[in-house]
């Protein structure tokens, strides 16, 4: 088969690097992909969100299969465009990837559908918006209602910040049209927690849950960013709280789905939060997330391509999903100043070295090659990654990875994977 890949990230590293492994996979092309995916396959000059020019190319090499990545071509409606095309591709229409591309479009459907969620308020007028932060108990959370990388999105803990998060996403349009409507809701206490599932509109199936590391420094301190390590299988989903998702949100998600006539072919992200045995939606994504693909990748045992094709045919029940009984953890080398204000073009060394190592797999994201130099070209560099038989194990190996790596003024966190251990 010839598969085309839509994206340049950490999450693409991991997913060409799976793809590449699959026996039905004859040729591999990354639209744009990074210095990383080179290596498992061809990069294309092609950006992710032109989707006219990925559609030509896709007709003209008569490719089998397109995987898209990253969210925006999905809102922007890649899937419905290839598909009128008579092109195959993995991910939701447009329509369904409002879960993902319109914040109050999914708190509507929780609120619903009686899916446990923060409480919540949806504005368009500011003067509203501020009235309602000046009436409400502190911290409130402020979020552009539309598709802002990540960055949408401010835990205030006092007045001043809320209302300055209004003032930039309504009235300075920092995050543009995605910014013209806003949600404010109650903050949430708890741990975190991400749970990936493939949906083929019909049924529902889970992947190992994974921890995400979001704020830039330890202890989750600092601003957030796009996530600077993780792990899977994340402890704190077991038992009756795996079992709670599982009956109250997944199951009742693909069910509100159905009912409103929402056909949704790809992966749902569950980003929940999880306080005692309460357990709450905070967001759906529409797609893997990352660093979540890079730690649920090398787990999975199937061939991807199979899973994919049970999706788009409606199979997911009878295809069976296995996964190593092992744990995976990621430690994010970013840029200094990521995710404020960072530079590129430093040299990288010592990425051989640490893939030597047995299990331990480097995942690039903001690199490029310049002849035969590989240089930073992002705020997230790499996804050091390794395997291993406890949580223990994969953090020393990790990190001993990450030694091994060099580029000036890296910043990474120190403590990604601590809560597993206790
Ligand atoms: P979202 O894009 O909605 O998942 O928000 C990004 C991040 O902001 C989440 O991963 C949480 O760390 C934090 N966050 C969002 N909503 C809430 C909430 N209601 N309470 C506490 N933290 C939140």
């Amino acid at each position: 088969m010839k598969i085309l890949l839509i994206g340049s990230g950490g999450r693409e590293s991991a997913l060409a690097w799976k793809l590449s492994q699959s026996s039905r996979v004859d040729e591999l092309f990354i639209a744009p992909g990074n210095a990383g995916t080179a290596e498992y396959g061809t990069n294309l000059k092609i950006e992710s969100n032109n989707l006219l020019a990925l559609n030509e190319f896709a007709l003209k090499e008569m490719v089998d299969l397109t995987v898209v990545g990253p969210e925006t071509p999905l809102a922007e409606g890649i899937v419905d465009l290839f598909k009128g095309n008579g092109l195959k591709i993995f991910g939701p229409e447009k329509k369904a990837a409002r879960l993902e591309s319109s914040k109050i479009f999914s708190k509507n459907l929780l609120n619903k559908y009686e899916i446990p969620t923060a409480k919540y308020e949806s504005f368009t007028d500011p003067e509203k918006a501020v009235n309602y932060i000046k009436s409400e108990a502190l911290p409130l959370v402020v979020k552009a209602d539309g598709l802002a990388a990540g960055k949408g999105v401010t835990v205030a803990m006092t007045e001043e910040e809320a209302l300055v998060a209004v003032e930039k996403i309504m009235l300075d349009k920092k995050f543009g049209d995605a910014g013209s409507k806003i949600i404010i809701e109650d903050y949430l206490e708890g741990e975190e927690a991400t749970i990936l599932a493939f949906c083929d509109g019909k049924s529902i199936k889970t992947m190992p849950a994974a921890q995400d590391h979001k704020a830039a420094h330890n202890g989750g301190k600092g601003p957030n960013t796009g996530g600077m390590g993780a792990y899977a299988p994340a402890p704190i989903v077991n038992g009756d709280i795996e079992l709670k998702i599982k009956e109250r949100i997944i199951e009742p998600t693909l069910e509100a789905l159905n009912t409103e006539g929402i056909d949704f072919k790809g992966i749902i992200y569950f980003g929940l939060m999880i306080n005692g045995d309460e357990v709450k939606v905070l967001e759906y994504n529409a797609r893997f997330g990352d660093p979540e693909a890079q730690v649920i990748l090398p787990l999975l045992e199937t061939d991807l391509i199979d899973i994919i094709e049970a999706v788009l045919n409606e199979e997911l029940d009878n295809i069976e999903i296995t996964w190593k009984d092992r744990k995976a953890l990621c430690v994010v080398m970013a840029s200094g100043g990521y995710p404020v204000k960072y530079k590129k073009g430093f040299e990288i060394t010592g990425i051989k070295e640490t893939e030597s190592t047995e299990d331990m797999i480097v995942f690039q994201a903001g690199t490029r090659l310049e002849k035969d130099r590989l240089l930073t070209n992002g705020g997230r560099v790499l996804a050091v990654t390794a395997l291993g038989n406890s949580f223990k194990a994969v953090i020393n190996k990790a990190y001993a990875g990450v030694e091994k790596i060099h580029f000036e003024d890296f910043q990474i966190r120190n403590d990604i994977g601590h809560k597993a251990v206790k």
